[in-house]
């Protein structure tokens, strides 16, 4: 297989975009289409300030290197979850993160919840009982509030994540099957700011899965290959596996999916059950929140300080960066 623009030898072969290409036509090319849908779905520009949510994995370092690559404005923010997994899933992934922002000279902030809050994503899901007792909803709860606290505080004009059309599409097929109105209405590749939201991006929403591996491998960014352990039998990962069968089968089919989605949603499909709901600030830490009085992050801390007494009184007074 030769490289379409070169007739060297190619390194991958896209399929679903008839596409070979070789080492150093590739390494331009993914940043040149990241650039592309940056610029298509106004996402972010080149002087604003952006905060990228680093897990460790290879689409977050992934992106975090695409972003510096096209001169970007990005700062990196780990949060610290204190999940171990029998393989130091936490720490590893940190360790990485750190090492990644040191090598390419990136500003890394971190907010450890243990340290900052006294218990780790695991305990709360157990203290709170929210979830069941498994992590996830703990943790997603978690995630949103804090990445958006430090966006604020920081005074970021938007939070980048790396999701990548794998994950969009698997999401996207989960809605489709419960008819989830709300969240399919929701689903975007940007999300406007405002009422104490910070602008969300999702700059990889058209990129492959399979590409980012290629990029992080052809790059040498070291990446964590372990998922966190609590992903394990989710039904996230079980549309991912049929999605795959398909694309095997005809290629190009999650592309076709989340783009015809995209124009369905363009064309108002979804207009009738767009989210309306009026944010309030919380009476506590000031974050936008459904309800009036106190948001669900600072009564979820209440109740898990009635159990640990290393939580903080006030968690919401306590400074992030
Ligand atoms: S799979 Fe792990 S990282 Fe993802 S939401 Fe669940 S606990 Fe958090
Ligand atoms: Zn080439
Ligand atoms: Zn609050």
């Amino acid at each position: 297989m030769k490289c379409r623009k070169c007739g060297e030898k190619a390194v991958i072969n896209m399929r679903q975009h008839k596409l070979a290409l070789c080492r150093e036509h590739y390494l331009a090319w993914l940043p040149e289409q990241v650039e592309r849908f940056i610029e298509k779905y106004k996402m972010f520009t080149h002087t604003e300030k952006v905060l990228m949510a680093v897990s460790g994995g290879k689409d977050s370092l992934g992106l975090w290197h695409i972003l510096k690559t096209l001169g970007y404005n990005a700062e990196g923010l780990y949060i610290g979850l204190g999940i171990d997994g029998g393989a130091g899933y936490s720490d590893e992934s940190r360790a990485l993160s750190e090492a990644f922002a040191k090598e390419h000279g990136l500003i890394l902030h971190v907010v450890d919840i243990e340290q900052k809050y006294g218990a780790t994503i695991p305990e709360l899901a157990v203290i709170s009982n929210r979830g069941q007792g498994k992590p996830c909803s703990v943790c997603g709860l978690n995630k949103r509030y804090l990445f958006n606290r430090v966006a604020l505080e920081g005074n970021f004009d938007v939070i980048v994540t790396g999701h990548n059309l794998d994950d969009e599409v698997a999401v996207l097929m989960q809605n489709t099957f419960n008819w989830a109105g709300g969240y399919l209405a929701r689903q975007a590749p940007v999300l406007p700011g405002g009422a104490g939201l910070a602008r969300k991006a999702k700059p990889l929403c058209r990129i492959y899965e399979r590409e980012m591996t290629a990029y992080c491998l052809l790059q040498g960014i070291e990446y964590i290959y372990a998922e966190c352990p609590h992903a394990e039998g989710s039904t996230t990962i079980y549309y991912k596996e049929v999605l795959n069968q398909m694309e095997t089968d005809r290629p190009g089919t999650k592309l076709q999916y989340y783009v015809s989605f995209l124009e369905a949603k363009k064309a108002g499909l979804f207009a009738s059950v767009e989210d309306k709901a009026v944010l309030h600030p919380c009476d506590r830490c000031g974050q936008p929140t459904s309800a009036p009085g106190e948001c669900a992050w600072c009564r979820m801390w209440d109740r898990v300080r009635l159990v640990k007494t290393t939580v903080p009184v006030s968690p919401e007074s306590v400074s992030l960066l």
